[in-house]
């Protein structure tokens, strides 16, 4: 087994002997297997077999080709994959309450009312966690709804995913990419499985976050002890959507706001405390799962703090109920082309599709690393040179915060301003030989 984990839990949960226990590191502020094949007598291979990080396991382009590449009409791109449509739109009734404009909880619920599944695997808020969210088995409409928002820590599938497998019935999972990978490759190796996930339901995903982000954010605020309980979408009414804030509940009452573009926007866009793995990560779009859902990033809809989705439908079965269900419950989605939804990303394919190929090549073992997959574009210097930072300032930040938070953020600026300063003076060059050659500004 090669280094990289994102602590998913899907080894431990389909172990056979239940020999693995996911537990949580302080040291690398996320969850870990107890244990690996080379550490136990079985050696059934069970748990490489499912890891989504395991070069020899099939890859997100093979699993998503199996899955719908034979569907009748669907389309495909290499950044986005397979697609039947692609579409914006928002619940009205969600969208306050959710992370973006509340698609993923709306589809949920009327999945689960129309009798189409049985429940739904979601993140919701978990006192009892170390990062405090956990999934969860959902089997009401209320259920659903007090999960609803983005978790950006770590949380661990093992305990659901034992849960459901005990169970009867059918069920949607929401999924990060990697997670999604991981649950088709399960799906593949225990038949049991395959009746239980009818749906999985995709984010999209830039980055996770270790515990040590909150701790890091909790410190720079000057809270004393831990918050209770985060939202990490809090929208702000006088903010753009994507200026939101996460709240941390800190009780009595009292909360403590960590604005986007105060504090988040920076340790978010350089990579401070992001996982080791997510650098090796080439799946911007959940290309594996059924439908995927994401913020709407674009200029026509960022300046509304409500917040928009955009969504990508694979499965043929999930177009049809999406566009009946919208239609009859007054929900508002239209068309998007594909161009723009790959337009409101372009920081996450950025990170997966140049960046990730560079922190490969750098690797002192490539083989043991997931195959990568890059756009067709030239790599520049100062990609090379981006690739460096931001791999050098995720490294010095992975174990938390080591003395306090200005000798962190001292350290971290003195590695990223000579980056920081050439990528300004790169792209003002860039302006000034397209203004001279007359081009359209990019
Ligand atoms: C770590 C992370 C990184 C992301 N990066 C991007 C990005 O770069 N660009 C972008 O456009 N969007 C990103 N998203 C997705 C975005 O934050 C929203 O989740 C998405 O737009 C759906 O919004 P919604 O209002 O439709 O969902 P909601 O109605 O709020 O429902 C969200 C659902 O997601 C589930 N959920 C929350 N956190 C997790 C988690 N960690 N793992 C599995 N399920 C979860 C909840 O249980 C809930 O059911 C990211 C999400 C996460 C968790
Ligand atoms: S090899 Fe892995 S899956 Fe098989 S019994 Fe050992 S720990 Fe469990
Ligand atoms: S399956 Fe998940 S928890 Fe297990 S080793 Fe792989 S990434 Fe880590
Ligand atoms: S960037 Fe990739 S590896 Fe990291 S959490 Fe997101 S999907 Fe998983």
């Amino acid at each position: 087994m090669n280094h990289l984990c994102v602590g998913c839990g899907i080894c431990a949960a389909l172990c056979p002997q239940g020999s693995i226990q996911m537990e949580f590191s302080p040291v690398h502020g996320f969850f870990l297997p107890s244990r690996s094949m080379d550490q136990c007598d079985t050696a059934c291979g069970f748990c490489e077999r499912v890891c989504p990080f395991v070069p020899e396991n099939s890859d997100t382009a093979e699993i998503s080709r199996g899955l719908f590449g034979s569907s009748e009409g669907i389309r495909h791109d290499d950044v986005l994959g397979y697609f039947h449509g692609t579409f914006a739109g928002y619940s009205e009734e969600h969208r306050m309450t959710s992370a973006s404009g509340g698609l993923v909880t709306w589809l949920l619920e009327t999945l689960l009312e129309r009798g189409e599944i049985d429940g739904a695997l979601c993140v919701g808020p978990d006192s009892t966690s170390p990062t405090l969210f956990g999934f969860r088995l959902c089997h009401t409409r209320d259920d659903i709804r007090s999960c609803a928002g983005s978790c950006y820590q770590p949380v661990d599938l093992s305990g659901a995913l034992r849960e459901l497998l005990s169970r009867k019935g059918s069920y949607a999972v929401v999924a990060l990419p990697c997670v999604a990978r991981s649950l088709r490759l399960a799906m593949q190796a225990n038949p049991q499985l395959r009746p239980r996930i009818r749906f999985i339901i995709g984010l999209v995903c830039g980055q996770m976050k270790s515990r040590h982000f909150v701790d890091y954010l909790i410190k720079k605020l000057g809270v004393q002890g831990n918050p209770l309980n985060i939202c990490f979408r809090h929208k702000r009414p006088d903010r753009p959507a994507s200026d939101f804030a996460f709240r941390f509940a800190l009780g009595n009452g009292h909360t403590a706001d960590a604005g986007w573009s105060e504090c988040i926007a920076r340790p978010w866009g350089e990579r401070w405390f992001t996982l080791e793995v997510c650098d090796y990560c080439d799946d911007v779009f959940a290309e594996c799962a059924d439908a995927t859902f994401m913020d709407a990033w674009l200029p026509e809809y960022v300046l509304d703090p409500r917040g928009h989705s955009l969504a990508i439908v694979r499965a043929l079965k999930l177009l049809s109920i999406i566009l009946r269900e919208a239609r009859l419950s007054g929900i508002s989605l239209a068309p998007i082309v594909v161009e723009k939804v790959c337009e409101s990303q372009l920081d996450a394919i950025h990170q997966k599709r140049t960046l990730a190929i560079l922190h490969k090549n750098r690797s002192r073992s490539p083989e043991s690393l997931p195959m990568i997959r890059s756009v067709d574009r030239k790599l520049r210097p100062d990609h090379q040179w981006e690739a460096l930072t931001k791999g050098r300032i995720r490294s010095i930040t992975q174990h938390g915060i080591a003395s306090d938070v200005k000798t962190l953020e001292r350290r971290v600026r003195y590695l990223a301003t000579p980056w920081t300063i050439a990528n300004k003076l790169l792209m003002a060059a860039r302006l000034v030989r397209q203004m001279v050659r007359g081009e359209h500004f990019e």
